[in-house]
């Protein structure tokens, strides 16, 4: 049986980085850019104040304590032609252009209003407080790299050189699709043998987490020319998720449905637990995972398989969750052969991570995965993960690394 390693890499191999399209500043946020940006201007524009003070020749303040005449008053936004000259200043704010002549700025606490005049208690060397032209960015800077993941700063920076617009890699189109005879749907009350259909909720969730808006598609029974047909309604979808059916049993169509469909099956079955009887297959530039009905075993392969093929579509070279090293807290048994993917409760301590493996590590407990627990990474050979030993935890909730605490950067380090 296919790996982990192997399994993903083969889920990679298979899957394509998506073309560009042009979207407004606020519609990148957390995209990848597919243009190298070029400044045509220089930021700041103009050589401008860090202050609110008064633009002065260095060499006239050298001797400070010295009384100077102001000459003019220049607010934010506007220009001033009046020249500082030898015995003169010019009053000016945080972001004023500095006034010709002048090459320091001496701020407004070092500084004493007298009329018609300043008294400059410090002096002050050449550029003090001046903020010069293309600082920040000069004309002709690349200030946005091709495959950047657009985060606010990017925006912002984007923005200040004049850009409304960006060109970014376009998010893949994905369909869940749930499979199961057992199935209800959320507004329904489950019968003797029927299960709501919780896999479409998380798993759309998780997609949306992932960035990408999901479509999901009704509930479909367990026929294949059922299962086969709702896959094919599918048809302009770069992702299809289909949740159930993909396990040895007698009513699981989804092999079938994808084969008669013309996927290209790239494996079935991974030597994993939860999540063994995952599949994934290929049509033209479409991926289509079959991911098992158990909805722990249909989150965990989201998140290993799915999800870094997302995130390739969408042009990100980041492609898998964060992972932290987290001591066991207890030993914790497992299939030898198998690469284990435990639901651990995630605590920080003053000696790192502490992972505490949850009680039931059954593949249709979701309460294990819930409250953003990690998925403790046991190496496939073992029979036992020892307590006390580290291993990789992958952190898939946003909010599992996020600082409970009121000490931001944990107990014993001052800020
Ligand atoms: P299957 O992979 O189709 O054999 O399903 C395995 C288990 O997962 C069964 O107990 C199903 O009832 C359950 N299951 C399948 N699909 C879903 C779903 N969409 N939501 C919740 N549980 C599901
Ligand atoms: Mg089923």
């Amino acid at each position: 049986m296919l790996s982990v390693g192997e399994a993903l890499a083969r889920v990679l191999d298979a899957t394509p980085v998506l073309g560009p399209e042009r979207v407004p500043l606020l519609d990148a946020l957390g995209r990848v850019a597919a243009e190298d940006v070029v400044s045509r201007r220089a930021v700041p524009a103009a050589a401008n104040s860090a202050m609110d003070g008064y633009a002065v020749r260095a060499a006239d303040v050298a001797a400070a304590p010295v009384r100077l005449r102001v000459v003019a008053a220049v607010a934010a936004g506007t220009v001033c032609d009046t020249p500082v000259v030898a015995g003169t200043a010019v009053k000016l704010f945080t972001g004023s252009v500095i006034p010709p002549g002048a090459d320091a700025v001496v701020k407004v606490e070092a500084t004493e209003a007298q009329d018609g005049a300043v008294l400059v208690r410090e002096a002050v060397r050449p550029g003090a407080n001046v903020r010069a032209a293309g600082e920040d960015v000069a004309p002709g800077a690349v200030v946005v790299r091709r495959g950047t993941t657009l985060e606010p700063a990017d925006l912002g920076v984007l923005a200040s050189v004049g850009r409304a617009t960006v060109l970014v890699h376009r998010r893949p189109r994905v369909v869940v699709v749930p499979t199961g005879a057992e199935l209800v749907e959320l507004d329904q009350e489950p019968g003797p043998g029927q299960v709501v259909n919780s896999n479409a909720v998380a798993l759309a969730a998780a997609v949306r987490a992932a960035g990408v808006e999901p479509v999901v598609l009704p509930i479909v029974h367990d026929r294949l020319d059922d299962v086969r047909a709702r896959i094919a309604e599918a048809a302009d979808a770069d992702v299809v998720l289909t949740s159930g059916g993909v396990s040895v049993g007698d009513l699981d169509f989804v092999k079938a449905a994808l084969d008669g469909l013309g996927v290209e099956r790239l494996f079935w079955q991974v030597a994993q637990k939860p999540g063994r009887p995952l599949t994934f297959g290929r049509r033209g530039g479409r991926l289509f995972f079959g991911l098992p009905g158990n909805p722990v075993s249909a989150l965990v392969c989201f998140w290993v398989y799915a999800r870094p093929a997302l995130r390739r579509l969408a042009g990100h070279r980041r492609l898998h969750l964060p992972v932290v090293d987290a001591r066991l807290a207890a030993p914790v048994r497992k299939a030898a052969g198998l690469t284990e993917f435990v639901r651990v409760a995630l605590a920080e301590t003053a000696a790192g991570w502490v992972a505490t493996a949850a009680p039931s590590q059954g593949s249709g407990v979701l309460t294990a995965l819930a409250a953003g627990a990690g998925l403790l990474v046991g190496p496939a050979p073992l029979r036992e993960l020892p307590g006390g030993k580290s291993y990789p935890v992958i952190v898939p909730a946003a909010s599992g690394l996020e600082r409970e605490d009121a000490a931001p950067l944990g107990s014993g380090v001052q800020i």
